[in-house]
């Protein structure tokens, strides 16, 4: 009997493959994306936060400017899938606010405020009255506020289901399995083994499994991204749609502690989250959850008054740097799109545009360039 064929597999239905999925085939490729659980990966866990500013790390300038690039493609993306897809992903440009609940975060704030400042972001500095003014749920006691109105957010799970929709209509095939194993043939590409033995012929395959990319079998030991799971609890509580606690996203320093609250148009309200280096664990313990409402309390204390609907623990795909690795791999035929740690949903615009590029043989988006999968040196064992 004659093998199937396609042009591409996508391994990994998260944002990153399903996007990359849906972009290649409006490339004209036949492709086919490969998941028995498409979207209930880290995409789901996901607040949809799409927050280069407050988001900013020391040292991490270079993964910033990818950042800032990928949030300035997310209201064109954002139309595109609503428009592929006749779904909504409630792309909102609501801004965020930063909030120091006491002397010491405030201070740790003003740090952050000329750190970001220095890199000539647009934030503006808030008194805890001026902050108030804008979220009038904020604790009385809430020192000092940053406002970055260029955050935004959209809502993971719908654009979940929205780049399903949009593959479908540009004829990806989804088939509900897992891939054990990348094929090779004259040291490229040629091929996936499926969970169910059976095996697709292809030309090319793109690596999107996010936590799992690094363990997938056929694949040269060198040419395996470094990524590694992250894990990350986080709650969902729900509120009364027409009376919103918050209008845009709140992210708390309290004690040095992070958190933030993200608010949904339907009344509901994300808290995240953990960051926790503990393998392939998904278990919620009673101490996360515990400490994000303590500390989401402690700066919007109506949230003790919310349904706690959800809690759940997702695990993000980190890497050495904690940027992405996207493109040709040192096995020919091999895109990488993975490692996308805590900007993943932020990043699937820029991504997908790169995958779609490198499988039709242009150069990825200058952005992009630093983060190919080649920048990490094999280790010798
Ligand atoms: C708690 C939490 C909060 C976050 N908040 C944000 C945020 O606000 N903003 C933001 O930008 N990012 C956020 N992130 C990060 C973001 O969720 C990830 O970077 C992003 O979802 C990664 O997408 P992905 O498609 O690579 O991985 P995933 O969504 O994990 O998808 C990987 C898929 O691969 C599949 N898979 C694995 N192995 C195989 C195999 N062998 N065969 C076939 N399929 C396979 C899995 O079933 C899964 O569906 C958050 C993450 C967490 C955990």
């Amino acid at each position: 009997m004659e093998r199937p064929r396609c042009d591409v597999v996508v391994v990994g239905g998260g944002v990153i493959g399903l996007a990359s999925a849906w972009r290649a085939a409006r490339e004209g490729l036949a492709v086919v994306l490969v998941d028995p659980e498409p979207g209930r990966g880290a995409s789901w866990a996901a607040a949809g936060m799409l927050a280069p500013v407050t988001e900013v790390h020391y040292g991490e300038e270079a993964l910033l400017a990818l950042n800032l690039a990928s949030a300035r493609s997310w209201p064109g993306f954002a139309a595109e899938v609503e428009e592929e897809s006749g779904l909504p992903v409630s792309y909102r440009r609501t801004g965020t606010l930063l909030v120091a609940a006491d002397e010491g975060d405030r201070a740790w704030a003003a740090e952050l405020h000329r750190f970001q400042a220095g890199l000539g972001l647009e934030v503006e500095w808030l008194t805890g009255r001026e902050a108030r003014a804008l979220e009038p749920a904020l604790a009385p006691g809430v020192r000092a506020g940053l406002w970055a109105p260029g955050d935004h957010q959209v809502h993971n799970r719908e654009l979940v289901g929205a780049l399903l929709a949009a593959g479908r209509a540009r004829e990806v095939v989804h088939l509900p399995l897992r891939v054990s194993s990348v094929e090779t043939s004259g040291g490229a590409v040629s091929g996936v083994g499926l969970g169910d033995g059976t095996t697709i012929d292809c030309g090319a395959v793109v690596l999107a499994a996010g936590c799992r990319s690094g363990e997938l079998a056929g694949v040269p030991a060198g040419v395996l991204p470094p990524v590694r799971p992250v894990k990350g609890q986080i709650l969902r509580l729900r509120g009364p749609a027409d009376r919103p606690l918050l209008s845009r996203t709140v992210r708390g320093v309290v004690q040095g502690q992070s958190v933030y609250l993200v608010p949904r148009a339907d009344g509901s309200l994300v808290i995240g989250a953990t960051v926790e280096e503990a393998g392939f664990d998904l278990t919620v313990t009673a101490g996360a959850v515990y400490g994000l409402l303590r500390d989401a309390q402690r700066v919007v204390p109506g949230v003790s008054e919310l349904v706690l609907e959800e809690s759940l623990a997702g695990l993000r795909p980190g890497s050495p740097d904690n940027g992405p690795l996207v493109g040709p791999s040192g096995l020919p035929g091999l895109v990488l799109a993975t490692g996308h740690y805590r900007n993943g949903i932020l990043l699937t615009p820029l991504t997908a545009e790169a995958v779609a590029a490198t499988l039709a043989g242009r150069e990825v988006p200058g952005e992009l360039a630093g983060f190919g999968p080649d920048r990490f040196p094999v280790l010798a064992c």
